[in-house]
């Protein structure tokens, strides 16, 4: 057969970029969860608010009371690589928010049905815009931002064909909300799903919300982790051998405020556990790893899960030794009690 014609080489349609960017953001109800969630808090809100239809499908509320968006940004908000966030390079290497590629509401909003509405401060009342048409209309609202996203890949069948369940998308979400209430006790959080409250963790201390959200058992299971000096500090907690499961699925990191998942850090606290658990039994842990910002890449993977680090060997001893010394320590005081 003969070969098929060549075709000319076209710029894609602005839509369709938003797309196929969205393919790696939006895999399913729980990523558009995330991505609200950061941009709440990176908007400084004290109270989020997390509504779903259908396990997200349907419809994903994000309310929060934040800084707003005031209302002649509301379009720049949804256009791609559109952020508040960034500046340059050097604002890059140092950031400090969730957020900062500036294509999270563009790439859902390509996706889905979207309108936000908000209210900054000062403003004499709220804007919604609807993402399709860009229509902007007054709204009502307290200072804060609704955003909401309504029949997820209703115009991606193929996407929309890899979703499991209600129930199982329910459950990312809510695992999306619980990854971000670990990382900020000083926030409260509810879920709701089909009118009902399924979640809520008030805003406290950072004891208080691992117990909420990770149950009693595992903090009187566990024990402080507190290790890293200067550019590397490590602190959270780490289960002992009783609190271990079957499934590896009470493992939590964050480099620096942020959730993600890393081969090394978790084979670094896999090691400090290699003489006290045995077989496929899978550790427990709640690790938080505060890292100068110049030692550490975010800018590795657009949902920013991966991150890359300047030595990586160093960082998996760190973590390591952390870990030993927090088992080791209840090492030593269940000795002293049973020895008493
Ligand atoms: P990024 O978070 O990377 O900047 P997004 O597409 O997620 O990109 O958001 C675009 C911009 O919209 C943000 O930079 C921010 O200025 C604004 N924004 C989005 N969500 C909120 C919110 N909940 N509260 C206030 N501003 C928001
Ligand atoms: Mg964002």
């Amino acid at each position: 057969s003969s070969p098929a014609p060549r075709r000319a080489i076209r710029e894609l349609p602005d839509e369709l970029i938003s797309q196929i960017a969205a393919g790696e953001v939006v895999e399913r109800p729980a990523s558009v969860v995330r991505e609200l969630v950061d941009n709440a808090l990176d908007a400084g809100a004290t109270q989020i608010q997390v509504k779903l239809m259908a396990g997200g499908v349907r419809a994903i509320v994000v309310e929060d009371d934040g800084l707003g968006i005031p209302s002649e940004e509301l379009p720049l908000a949804l256009r791609r690589h559109a952020t508040s966030k960034i500046r340059s390079l050097e604002e890059l290497e140092a950031v400090g928010t969730m957020g900062f590629r500036g294509e999270a509401l563009a790439a859902i909003a390509s996706v889905s049905e979207m309108a936000i509405a908000s209210r900054s401060e000062g403003a004499a009342h709220a804007h919604r815009i609807d993402a399709r048409s860009g229509e902007l209309a007054p709204a009502a609202r307290a200072r804060g931002t609704s955003v909401e996203v309504r029949e997820l890949f209703f115009s991606t069948p193929a996407r929309r064909k890899f979703l499991k369940t209600d129930a199982t998308e329910l459950a990312h979400c809510v695992e999306a909300v619980r990854r971000h209430a670990l990382a900020r006790p000083d926030v409260g959080f509810a879920v709701w799903h089909e009118g009902k409250l399924v979640e809520q963790w008030r805003a406290g201390t950072a004891e208080q919300r691992v117990a909420d959200v990770l149950g009693q058992e595992f903090v009187a299971e566990s024990r402080e982790v507190a290790g890293g000096a200067g550019p590397l500090r490590i602190h959270g907690r780490a289960g002992l051998p009783e609190a271990s499961r079957s499934r590896a699925d009470m493992q939590y990191v964050y480099v620096n405020g942020r959730f993600v998942r890393d081969k090394l850090i978790n084979h670094g606290v896999r090691s400090a556990y290699e003489d006290v658990l045995h077989g496929h039994r899978q550790p427990c842990y709640l690790l938080f790893l505060e890292i100068d910002p110049s030692l550490v890449d975010v800018n590795v993977h657009p949902t920013k899960i991966e991150v890359r680090f300047r030595d990586g060997r160093e960082l998996h001893q760190r973590v390591r030794y952390a870990v030993q010394d927090a088992l080791a320590v209840s090492r030593a005081a269940e000795a002293v009690t049973a020895n008493s």
